[in-house]
């Protein structure tokens, strides 16, 4: 059982682990040497705490705790990607990825168990939705993947060198939380990742994308998919509510509040028949000619009954082939760790949902017709 009683200082940002020493009457510098202890040095308990005095440490056990998510099970695939199942308070659980990569190492992060989005092609988004993550168990699970590699040394610290907000859930739905975690990826005191390196990734909450430029720099993926609002409403739902044209422009707010030069990452999982025509292919060209961006293609990942194939390759190649003509900056995503379920969209978790949409059976393949309707505007 969880003790409620106590104060979690795991999610705590420095200015917050700041302001809870001051509440009880001790030093902020405190604060940095907590700091270090549970992010830099992995400490699960203050009697770790050598450089704190005892009766701090003793007051400390009896009103704080140091707590993250558990590790279910961890499987590693033949191409050396890892993937947790992490049991979150309450008894759900979410998936964490990590993907190395040369002298990279990409942590892909969940921000919810389950999603409220539906987006029609993501096996995350069929669990339904059951709560938000705490900033502890968020950036527990950056924590989780560093000690999974042994003690939090220096050179283990090295095997997350970029962390993705791309795991369950849509992080801008969930966003104090998130931006606290985020906070503590990019704090020197903590694990020291530069802003490049840190990207959340959103399917399109254009108020919450205009929040969080104020508050925080990281780098920002959009989940385009669709080159027009038809076929958009379709497969990312929330299109209704913010259609292509002010998502676009809400990067473009984006991009002019960051203080260094970078570009937007335009997800498109490209499913066969759906949105793969050359058709498509022209109308995204068009569509992001103004941005400064870099498109990532995801060739769909398959999960049971989802309804959509992968496209054949000589499809995603044109595809490609265009995009670049167009003068965009187009890769498409090598599939990782496709074995052991921990391919984008194939992350599910277990998810006691809580907007019944798995109780509603709602047909997998909606309106999609293989060709779609031209843009609309
Ligand atoms: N909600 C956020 C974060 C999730 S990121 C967002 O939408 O951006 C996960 C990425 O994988 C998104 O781009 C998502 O659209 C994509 N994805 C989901 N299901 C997929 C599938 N079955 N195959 C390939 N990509 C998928």
């Amino acid at each position: 059982m969880t003790d409620t009683s106590k104060t979690n200082l795991l999610g705590m940002t420095p200015a917050q682990l700041a302001g809870y020493f001051q509440d009880i009457g001790e030093k902020p510098f405190r604060a940095t040497q907590v700091l270090k202890w549970m992010h830099q040095l992995g400490a699960e308990s203050f009697d770790e705490m050598t450089n704190i005095s005892k009766s701090l440490r003793e007051k400390l056990n009896a009103q704080a705790e140091i707590r993250g998510p558990e590790i279910v099970s961890q499987d590693i695939s033949k191409d050396g990607t890892r993937k947790w199942v992490i049991r979150v308070d309450g008894g759900s659980c979410v998936e964490t990825v990590l993907i190395p990569e040369g002298d990279r190492g990409t942590l892909c992060v969940s921000s919810q168990v389950g999603c409220s989005l539906n987006c029609s092609f993501c096996s995350t988004g069929k669990q339904g939705f059951n709560r938000n993550l705490s900033a502890a168990e968020i950036i527990g699970q950056v924590r989780i993947a560093i000690k999974s590699f042994g003690a939090m040394s220096p050179a283990n610290k090295r095997v997350v060198t970029n962390v993705v907000m791309m795991g369950m859930g849509e992080p801008l739905m969930n966003f104090e939380r998130v931006v606290s975690a985020m906070h503590l990826m990019m704090e020197d005191n903590a694990y020291g990742l530069s802003k490049r390196r840190v990207t959340l990734s959103t399917a399109g909450v254009v108020p919450a994308m205009d929040k969080l430029g104020d508050v925080i720099d990281v780098s920002m993926a959009v989940s385009l998919h669709a080159p027009n609002d038809e076929l958009r409403d379709v497969l990312v739902p929330i299109n209704k509510r913010y259609p292509i044209k002010e998502l676009m422009a809400a990067c473009h707010r984006y991009l002019a509040k960051l203080d260094d030069k970078r570009v937007i990452t335009i997800e498109y999982t490209m499913m066969a028949g759906v949105n793969d025509l050359p058709e498509h292919a022209k109308q995204l060209a068009k569509l992001l000619k103004t941005l400064p961006c870099k498109l990532n293609i995801i060739p769909f990942n398959p999960f049971p009954n989802s309804g959509y194939e992968r496209p054949k390759a000589e499809a995603i190649e044109h595809f490609k082939n265009t995009m670049h003509k167009a003068g965009i900056r187009t890769t498409v995503r090598r599939t990782r760790g496709e074995e052991i379920d921990a391919a984008c969209g194939q992350l599910v978790g277990m998810v006691e949902d809580r907007t019944r949409r798995t109780a509603k059976l709602i047909p997998v393949v909606q309106q999609v017709t293989p060709h779609s309707p031209a843009a609309r505007h």
